[in-house]
């Protein structure tokens, strides 16, 4: 069965914020979360119905996860996540690292039937992640939360930022992902969003080089056959790109394959589903109930406490316009990879204003060459 690129009917993943209250004061916050919550974030009854209604999104479900925020600052999370289990969805949750995440909120979530959980390392040292997130003890309290996790049987991923501040630590926090026994990597190359405008975003150089590192460990580990880590980007999906051009440099023939354009990349490749991005795949409910087409393109398209979020999210024209790749202004709308790619339109707005904008963190040139590119994933400038 061909892979799907346009998600026109539902989306694969639905973020919610649950709650924009968190302990912490992380310098990137997506969320610009406070200790106390809004008081108009969507009460239980209302979370209820929410739940209900993405129902209506019809078979297969979409993956639910619960964020924030601390989704564990609602006193009725689990209530939620039963109803949401019991409606048939599947749930992850993405709780910080508080002293709320005790090892037995980790045997809880485990016992209400999560899927997985979510946690945060920016850094492999104590020092550098807890001046990030901005309260000592963060560093250690994550370490200790993978451990329970994985004595509970729940499997966790792990999140990094990647910025100009977290860029050298990456091959380092990759080991102790590794030895930490995670089932998922995550690398959330930084939209200046909320507070992550106090930070810098590598440049496209950079980036090209982190993806082409990513891309090469993937390899590595699917040609030696094993199991085990799967790494993901968020808000860089240029990944399908370098991950398409290495297989066509890999292919035979004098210049590799001659088909254009990027195929689908193969399960298990670091990268989502081909074509998934914000508001293709992806759908954003934040705390108050704004649907949106994900949490770092925050444009209300409607309100649940309103709307048809069905509704909204097949027809709203903005949604609508982010699943037409070709449409896209500069690179991006007249890319060859834009089908499997487009870019992070989170990141074409904020660098731009127009969600629908080339998206600067790409080296590509629509129609160029592909560089050459090392086959083995070791990248000395990374500083690993
Ligand atoms: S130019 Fe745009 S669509 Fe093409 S690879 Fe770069 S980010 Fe993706």
């Amino acid at each position: 069965m061909p892979q799907r690129l346009i998600y026109d009917a539902a989306p694969l993943r639905i973020y919610w914020e649950t709650t924009n209250a968190c302990d912490l004061a992380c310098r990137h916050c997506r969320a610009e979360a406070a200790p106390e919550a809004d008081p108009r974030e969507l009460s239980t009854t209302e979370g209820r119905a929410l739940l209900e209604a993405l129902r209506g999104f019809g078979s297969p479900l979409p993956h639910l996860v619960f964020t924030g925020g601390d989704p564990l600052k609602r006193a009725d999370l689990f209530e939620l996540i039963d109803h949401a289990r019991g409606l048939g969805f599947h749930v992850s949750v993405a709780p910080s690292a508080t002293p709320l995440l005790t090892e037995a909120a980790i045997g809880e979530l485990a016992a209400h039937g999560v899927d997985a959980i979510s946690l945060s390392l920016d850094a492999a040292t104590a020092e550098r992640h807890d001046a990030i997130r901005q309260v000592p003890g963060t560093f250690e309290r994550t370490l200790r939360a993978a451990a329970a996790a994985r004595a509970a049987g729940l499997p966790f991923q792990v999140n990094t930022l990647v910025c100009e501040e977290t860029a050298d630590d990456l091959p380092r926090i990759h080991e102790i992902v590794r030895e930490l026994g995670a089932a998922r990597w995550s690398l959330f190359f930084l939209v200046t969003v909320g507070r992550g405008n106090v930070l810098a975003p590598v440049t496209p150089e950079r980036a090209e080089e982190i993806l082409s590192w990513i891309a090469g460990l993937s390899s590595a580990r699917m040609a030696t056959g094993r199991g085990g880590l799967v790494i993901t980007t968020t808000e860089a999906p240029q990944i399908r790109r370098v991950v398409a051009e290495r297989m066509k440099a890999a292919r035979p023939g004098p210049e590799g394959a001659a088909d254009a354009g990027s195929p689908p990349p193969p399960r298990g490749h670091a990268t989502h589903a081909g074509g998934v991005r914000d508001g293709n795949g992806i759908l954003f409910i934040s705390n108050v109930g704004d649907i949106c087409p994900s949490g770092f393109l925050e444009l209300p398209c409607g309100n649940v406490k309103v709307d048809d979020v069905v509704a909204v999210y097949r027809d709203a024209p903005l949604f609508r316009k982010l699943r037409v790749p070709t449409e896209f202004g500069g690179r991006c709308g007249r890319c060859e990879h834009a089908l499997v790619c487009g870019g992070s339109r989170a990141r074409a707005w904020s660098a731009t204003g127009d969600p629908l904008a080339e998206d600067p963190l790409c080296t590509h040139e629509p129609g160029a060459p592909a560089p050459e590119r090392p086959s083995d994933g070791s990248s000395p400038s990374l500083g690993g």
